[in-house]
């Protein structure tokens, strides 16, 4: 797979510069708003071309996949041109900042018979998938509520656009509710169907809010309970799952890497469960070239991305009005 990259962005430095390359993924170029930005990432990843051009860049008949990681607010022109000029996409969360652009992407994803997927990175993990197999596997009971831990401190190298700029798509809900949704259907297998939340500015948010928590009702009568933040130096992070014959205690998950311990409590006492350690993103890119290839959907698709965006609207939306909100999910299923 030869592949762009739409934003000179940290998550494409860190982390997807490799994640591509670990499953023999060639990236032929790099796009920036600025030349010199675009220059230096490439130098710096060994990277043949670089640009300011993504009309140039679509034009390009050895790209067969782009990845976009600019700010939120240019997910969606940049993804619907990929789309429209033959390119599969890779797509970072939010999607977009409105349901009905997000859904737009799917369906031109759609119309276009090509691969459009989001980056929830978490549901590629092996701590989240032993905890999914624990729930599916029944050793649990009925699933009561899920609560989400998600507060961590935002360093001081990702204080711009998150803490400032509702344009670019700044603020907690955007950036870590959308996870939180993904990881709670991943686990449940269903859509959160209401909402009630509180929201506020503890420190870092500058006209966005940089905390929130919020409560969720699955179709199951399921109860999920969610907080995020970005003030919090040591809170830790993590998720619980409750049932009516077991609780899985998931610590330290909500992360970028491989990391943490999940622990099983039932009347037999309590069990470490062991989970495989295989990096997130590149196994995203590894499920992502997969689909590319006829084999199976994306970790994470294009209606995972609308889904999960859809919540996170409503937590804002909750949290503004001080009313329980209906999560609408728009048209697409
Ligand atoms: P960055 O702030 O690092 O990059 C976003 C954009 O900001 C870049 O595309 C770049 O624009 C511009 N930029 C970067 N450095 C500079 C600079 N020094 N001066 C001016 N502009 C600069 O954002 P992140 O990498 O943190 O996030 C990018 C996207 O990825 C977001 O959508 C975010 O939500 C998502 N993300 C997803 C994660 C995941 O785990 N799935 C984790 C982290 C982020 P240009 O391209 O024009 O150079």
């Amino acid at each position: 797979m030869r592949w762009a990259l739409i934003g000179a962005s940290r998550i494409a430095r860190q982390y997807m510069v490799g994640a591509i390359r670990a499953q023999h993924g060639e990236i032929l170029q790099v796009l920036s708003a600025s030349a010199e930005r675009a220059r230096a990432f490439a130098d710096e990843h060994h990277i043949p071309r670089s640009g300011t051009d993504l009309n140039e860049l679509l034009q390009n008949p050895d790209v067969d996949a782009v990845y976009i990681s600019t700010t939120n607010e240019k997910h969606v022109p940049q993804a619907i041109a990929a789309l429209t000029a033959g390119k599969h996409v890779l797509c970072e969360k939010p999607l977009a900042l409105t349901l009905k652009e997000a859904s737009d992407m799917v369906c031109a994803a759609d119309e276009a018979g090509l691969v459009f997927a989001t980056n929830h990175h978490l549901r590629c993990s092996g701590s989240h998938r032993a905890v999914r197999a624990l729930i599916a596997s029944g050793r649990i009971g009925r699933v009561l509520s899920l609560r989400l831990h998600h507060a961590v401190f935002l360093p001081p190298h990702l204080q711009g656009w998150r803490i400032n700029s509702p344009g670019a798509g700044g603020g907690v809900i955007p950036d870590i509710t959308v996870h939180d949704a993904d990881v709670a259907r991943f686990h449940l297998g269903e859509d959160p169907v209401s909402v009630v939340a509180q929201m506020a500015s503890s420190g870092l948010g500058e006209g966005v809010e940089d905390s929130a928590m919020s409560v969720w009702t699955m179709a199951s009568g399921a109860m999920v309970m969610s907080h995020e933040s970005f003030t919090h130096p040591f809170a830790g992070s993590g998720l619980e799952v409750h049932g009516t014959d077991g609780s899985i205690f998931a610590r330290d998950v909500m992360t970028q890497n491989p990391i943490g311990s999940i622990e099983l409590v039932t009347a037999s006492g309590r069990e470490a469960i062991g989970f495989d350690q295989h990096d997130l993103y590149a196994e995203g890119v590894r499920r992502f070239h997969a689909a590319v290839a006829g084999d199976g959907e994306p970790a994470a698709t294009g209606l995972d991305g609308v889904k999960s965006l859809a919540v996170a609207l409503a937590v804002r939306d909750a949290a503004a009005r001080g009313v329980r909100v209906e999560v609408n999910y728009g048209d697409l299923h």
